[in-house]
């Protein structure tokens, strides 16, 4: 269990995107944001080790869009790799 003192607390003031600097603030309404989390343990190169970043409307479906690419991409060479039968025929 995580216990925060007053002190511990982030600074409410610091809601901008940490991609693209964009005021995550909107009006009166509670900011929006997607965050990209990490908190890495004995297991990991960088053991001890914490990361938290907001991510704007915009950057975080930029970043999903990369992800799902990247899958896209990654599926079709294996498939490459497996399937030799969908080689293209060299002539
Ligand atoms: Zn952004």
């Amino acid at each position: 269990m995580n216990i925060e003192t007053e002190e511990q607390r982030e600074p409410v003031h610091d809601l901008n995107c940490d991609f693209c600097d964009k005021d995550l603030r909107s009006g009166e309404l509670p900011p929006e944001f997607g965050v990209l989390r990490a908190n890495w343990g004995p297991g990991s190169s960088h053991d001890g080790e914490s990361y938290e970043l907001r991510l704007c409307e915009t950057c975080f479906f930029r970043i999903l869009a990369d992800v799902k690419r990247e899958r896209l991409v990654r599926s079709m060479f294996d498939d490459y790799e497996e399937d030799h039968s969908e080689l293209p025929h060299v002539f």
